[in-house]
This record gives C-alpha cells, sequence and structure tokens, in this order.
C-alpha cells in the first residue's frame, strides 16, 4: 500500500512537472519560472520514487535534503511568479513592463493606465 501510494504520488508531481514543461516550451510568458517549475516537480517526484527503496523520506539523509530543496524551489518560485505579475496588454497578450509606458512595445497598442 505505502509502495502504491508512492508511486501514485511521483506520477502525481510527474505530472505536474511535464505539464510545467509544456508551458514553459510556449512561446512568452515567464519561461525561466514554469522550466524551473518542471525540473523541481520531476525531482519531487524521482525523490518519491528512491522513498519507496528507502521507506522513509527523511532517510537517508540526503532524500531528506533532497525533498527540502524541492521544497524551497518551489517556495521560492511561487515568490518569483507572484512579483513577476505584469499587466498583460490586451492587443497582443504580452507582458508589459510597467504601467510608466503609454504603449505595448510589442504591438504598440495603447495602455490604459491601472
Ligand atoms: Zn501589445
Amino acid at each position: 500500500m505505502f509502495e502504491t501510494a508512492n508511486y501514485i504520488e511521483a506520477a502525481l508531481w510527474a505530472v505536474i512537472g511535464v505539464g510545467f514543461l509544456v508551458v514553459s516550451m510556449r512561446r512568452g510568458g515567464r519561461r525561466r519560472i514554469t522550466a524551473l517549475a518542471a525540473i523541481t516537480f520531476l525531482l519531487f517526484g524521482g525523490s518519491d520514487v528512491v522513498e519507496v527503496q528507502t521507506g522513509a523520506w527523511w532517510r537517508p539523509w540526503w532524500l531528506f535534503v533532497w525533498k527540502a530543496a524541492c521544497v524551497l524551489s518551489m517556495a521560492y518560485l511561487l515568490f518569483l511568479w507572484r512579483r513577476s505579475r505584469k499587466p498583460l496588454c490586451a492587443g497582443c497578450g504580452s507582458e508589459l513592463p510597467g504601467n510608466e509606458y503609454g504603449v505595448c512595445p510589442e504591438c504598440a497598442t495603447e495602455v490604459k493606465k491601472t
């Protein structure tokens, strides 16, 4: 039962990781954050597979470090993601550097100041 649950968990993280990988390959957006998220979730899924072999998520010590690093990475990526939220252009959907610009640098659509 423990093994099955862990493999399901590993598969779930892998699916999320692949999802981020697909998003990161799309043009535009926050590619670096999504690419790092993909790596983090795939590694997290990998740690669950190792956990099945070792029998505990805190044993051996490097598995604990591995998982802790993944969790820290997720928290950091969430922080970066929230901070990187910028207004999007109504014309082309690209990110705008800030409200100080009157027009979109990509398509020259006028940007309404918020
Ligand atoms: Zn635009």
